[in-house]
């Protein structure tokens, strides 16, 4: 099984897999536009080039970081700046993966340019 799974990665990194799929409601129930899971962009509405590109980047965060860690970083980081802001928005907005992808979206040429493990570079708090 393990073989499989790296097996996928590695596939889904040389393909650099863009998959958008529309959905009626969020899988969560939240207001996001978008959400990206291995890949894959589920969003209820047709993505601007900046939006998209925003989850381009978290597509290329998640291959970088084998997917599943990328995932539990994720949540491990939002709660511990849901701890130092006590802001659930706020402690969204500075998670280090979404902190290089908004401030990078309108950068059309960036992923071109984007160095492996640029988000670390964000992890530093605002
Ligand atoms: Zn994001």
């Amino acid at each position: 099984m393990p073989i499989l799974y790296f097996c996928i990665i590695f596939a889904c990194f040389y393909a650099r897999m863009r998959y958008i799929i529309n959905i009626k409601r969020h899988p969560f129930g939240g207001k996001f536009l978008a959400i990206n899971l291995f890949g894959f962009i589920f969003t209820r509405h047709e993505l601007l080039p900046r939006q998209l590109l925003h989850e381009l980047i978290h597509s290329r965060q998640q291959m970088e970081m084998l997917y599943l860690p990328f995932f539990l970083w994720y949540v491990v980081e939002w709660v511990v700046r849901c701890c130092v802001y006590r802001d659930r928005m706020k402690a969204y907005y500075n998670i280090s993966f979404e902190r290089e992808a908004y401030l990078c979206e309108k950068d059309e040429n960036y992923l071109k340019d984007r160095h492996m493990y640029a988000w670390i570079k964000y992890l530093r708090q605002s």
